[in-house]
């Protein structure tokens, strides 16, 4: 596949017995599906859509090779002839598509979820409950020995190689770095001694699986953990991997336990490009570069300017399964990129959930949530231009029918739009240039500054009527609620209200902490997107000079005192998303935001706001006080009964269900009553 549009991402690569068609890999993410075997049909119809839609290389989600590595108990495993069944069935599909499939070998280690886990020295992770116990002599030569027979059997179910995972702190990351490997024998000591076992796994897959089998291994390029490696001892790792034998190095950043982001939406984006085009200049075999990858123009510029050989994208893969057949056919603008917010993916897996996207909820629900064209054309309605109407005319429109949508504002996006403009959300924006993109190619009619009244929708004569008309924020009932110094998120965020020096803010939900967010940055609220100054920030030492890449961090000033309030005694930001919640905490703790549980509110005044915590009366002396206290549904177009009988009007979104709404539930919603139309 060459095109003159990103000719380095679209450039074949050929590696003698094996040629890929272009230089996109789909990297590794566990998606639920690969656990079950009943579920392969489905795994299957996942990676042959994405191997339809042009990509080069995909990687499987991690499968163990024995019980003791399972990432879950009963996780998706590898040890026997019987399982090969299972795996064909999406080596085939993919093949069929003109794709190439590797499996990914990853032993968990000391982060298994179960007791049976085992690690290179008995130390437990601050993210798992187990204790692991010390791998013996025996138990290495046994982990050696299923590795190369997981390889094996994966060569027999068609896959055309194998991804030894070697990094995020799984176990060959373990037995790499001091912090984890304390062995006194011959697989701990020097990095000569903790890199053994990854160089003698890769040398007994070479000799189980010939030449002619491509072995890839991903090897954490920076730790982010104390004890971690250092540069010179991570590039000596990566030698001895070439000489062992693999044919291309993938690359990770950061351990699972460690406190520094590394893919969430606020990293910016490609900003571990340098580090791995030093590692390129170190090796002669092909090497990948990964992390906040999401768009055609960073991948091609990364490999333009010889920061990597390939390019890994994970997650916008599962935002968009034709990724590089719009890159080839110059349809960049029509990608539905992934705005890293872990939500419906990252967030799912952590908790047992099957993987999805916010943006695309067909994602691995392929054989499920499909939309057919429709039997009859309809007009139709949708009054609303949030992720909600967006997603429903959309989708209604591509089906068929003659959608008319409606917003009152002079912008598509409800509340998405105003979400994009806290700092680090940046990446909203694109949903926003997806749907508008997505409107004209679908022949939506889209009526802005138009706000809707139920006498017009009654006078339209549509077949059907849709209300995505969102949400109104709450106003709590507090003493002195209408004081000059009360604001609403919505003043703050979307009508530029000016705030003061020092600011409580009611309610610590995900709009609480945007908020924050959005208070301690400066005047201009534009994020500086460099990645020297995020790197500072959060203390990566880039060269890796010391253990682990961590350097003292500098903590940047916040333009204001903020407090972040709330009435449950629970921790603040307990409800904001698993795998993300925690950068968002530790953000505002950088910039000194009180945040305080179990408050009380009793008046606001011209002194400020009165509370009581734990019974204790306090004062917060603030200029202003911003109300992001949850949120109501709005839906006056709705009519009562018997008016709305017949089944014309529908409600979707914010307008059908206030409590706990994402534009996750709002895409979907969208999404699924557009397909019945
Ligand atoms: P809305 O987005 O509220 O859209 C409703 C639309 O209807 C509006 O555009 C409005 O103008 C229009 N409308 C209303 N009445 C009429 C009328 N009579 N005529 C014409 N048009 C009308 N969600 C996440 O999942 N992740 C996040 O990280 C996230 N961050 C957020 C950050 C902020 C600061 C905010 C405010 C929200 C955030 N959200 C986030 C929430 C998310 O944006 C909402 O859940 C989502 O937008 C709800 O979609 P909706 O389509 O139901 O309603
Ligand atoms: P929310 O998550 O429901 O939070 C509302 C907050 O207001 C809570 O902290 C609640 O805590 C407080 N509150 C509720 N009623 C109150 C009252 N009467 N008086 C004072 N305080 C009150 O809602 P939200 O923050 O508005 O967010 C709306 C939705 O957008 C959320 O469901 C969320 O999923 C989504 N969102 C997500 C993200 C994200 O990063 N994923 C970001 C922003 C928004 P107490 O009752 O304990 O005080
Ligand atoms: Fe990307 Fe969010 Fe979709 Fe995950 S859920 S793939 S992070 S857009």
């Amino acid at each position: 596949m060459s095109s003159p549009h990103f000719p380095h991402l679209l450039a074949p690569l050929d590696l003698g017995f094996i040629q890929l068609r272009n230089r996109v890999v789909m990297g590794s993410m566990h998606t639920g599906l690969e656990d079950r075997f009943w579920n392969y049909g489905k795994l299957a119809a996942y990676f042959a859509e994405r191997a339809r839609g042009g990509v080069g290389l995909i990687v499987t989600g991690g499968i163990s090779p024995n019980r003791t590595g399972w990432l879950l108990p009963f996780g998706g495993t590898l040890n026997c002839h019987a399982d090969t069944l299972n795996h064909r069935r999406v080596t085939r599909a993919v093949h069929r598509e003109g794709g190439r499939i590797v499996m990914q070998i990853l032993h968990a280690g000391r982060y298994g979820y179960h007791p049976l886990q085992k690690s290179a020295s008995p130390i437990r992770s601050p993210i798992t409950p187990y204790r692991p116990k010390q791998m013996t002599e025996s138990d290495i030569r046994s982990t050696i020995r299923d590795f190369a027979r997981c390889a094996r059997l994966a060569k027999l179910a068609g896959y055309d190689g194998v991804e030894i995972m070697g990094s995020e702190g799984y176990l060959l990351n373990q037995f790499l770095c001091r912090r984890t490997n304390q062995r006194t024998d011959d697989w701990g000591g020097d990095i000569v001694a903790r890199m053994r076992l990854p160089l003698e796994i890769v040398k007994a897959i070479r000799a189980a699986t010939g030449d002619q089998f491509l072995i890839l291994y991903r090897l954490s390029l920076l730790d982010l953990v104390e004890e971690g490696n250092t540069w010179d001892e991570i590039v000596a790792v990566a030698r001895g991997l070439q000489e062992a034998g693999i044919h291309i190095l993938n690359t990770g950043i950061g351990w699972h336990e460690a406190r520094i982001p590394t893919i969430v939406t606020s990293v910016p984006r490609a900003a571990f490009r340098e580090i791995t085009g030093r590692m390129r200049r170190e090796l002669k075999i092909p090497v990948i570069a990964s992390n906040r990858i999401n768009t055609p123009e960073v991948a091609e510029d990364i490999l333009a300017s010889g920061d990597a050989d390939l390019v890994s994208m994970a997650r916008p893969l599962l935002a968009d399964p034709h990724f590089v057949i719009k890159a080839a056919s110059g349809r960049a603008d029509e990608i539905n990129t992934c705005i890293a917010c872990n939500q419906a993916c990252l967030d799912h897996t952590f908790s047992m959930k099957r993987a999805t996207c916010l943006v695309n909820p067909r994602a691995c629900f392929e054989t499920e949530r499909t939309a057919s064209a429709a039997r009859t054309t309809k007009r139709i309605a949708v009054v609303g231009a949030g992720p909600a109407g967006l997603a429903c005319a959309t989708t209604a429109a591509e089906r068929g029918h003659r959608v008319t949508l409606f917003d009152a504002a002079e912008h598509i996006g409800g509340q998405f739009e105003i979400a994009r403009r806290i700092p680090g959300k940046e990446e909203f924006a694109e949903t926003l240039r997806y749907f508008g993109r997505r409107i004209e190619t679908t022949g939506v009619e889209l009526r802005l500054n138009h706000r809707v009244e139920r006498t017009e929708l009654e006078a339209g004569n549509y077949d059907e009527i849709v209300i995505a008309t969102g949400i109104r924020p709450r106003t709590p009932a507090i003493a002195g609620i209408d004081h000059p110094k009360v604001l609403s998120y919505l003043d703050v965020l979307a009508r530029g209200a000016p705030v003061g020096a020092s600011v409580a803010v009611i309610g610590a939900g995900g709009i609480g902490f945007d908020v924050s967010e959005f208070l301690v940055h400066d005047a201009s609220h534009e994020r500086d997107n460099s990645i020297a100054e995020w790197m500072d920030e959060w203390g990566v030492d880039p060269t890796s000079s010391t253990p682990g890449g961590l350097k003292p961090a500098l903590r940047p000033n916040s333009p204001r005192k903020v407090y972040l309030l709330q009435r449950k005694n629970s921790r603040v930001g307990a409800g904001l998303g698993k795998t993300s919640g925690w950068v968002h905490r530790l953000t505002l703790q950088h910039r000194e935001v009180e945040m305080i549980a179990g408050v009380e509110y009793e008046r606001i005044d011209d002194l400020g706001l009165h509370i009581r915590v734990n019974g204790e009366p306090r004062l917060l002396e603030v200029d202003h006080v911003v109300i992001c206290a949850g949120q109501e549904s709005l839906r006056e177009l709705y009519p009562e009964p018997p008016a709305r009988e017949g089944g014309r009007y529908h409600l979707i979104g914010g307008a059908e269900h206030a409590a706990e709404l994402d534009a996750k539930r709002a895409i979907r919603q969208g999404s699924e009553l557009a397909s019945r139309l």
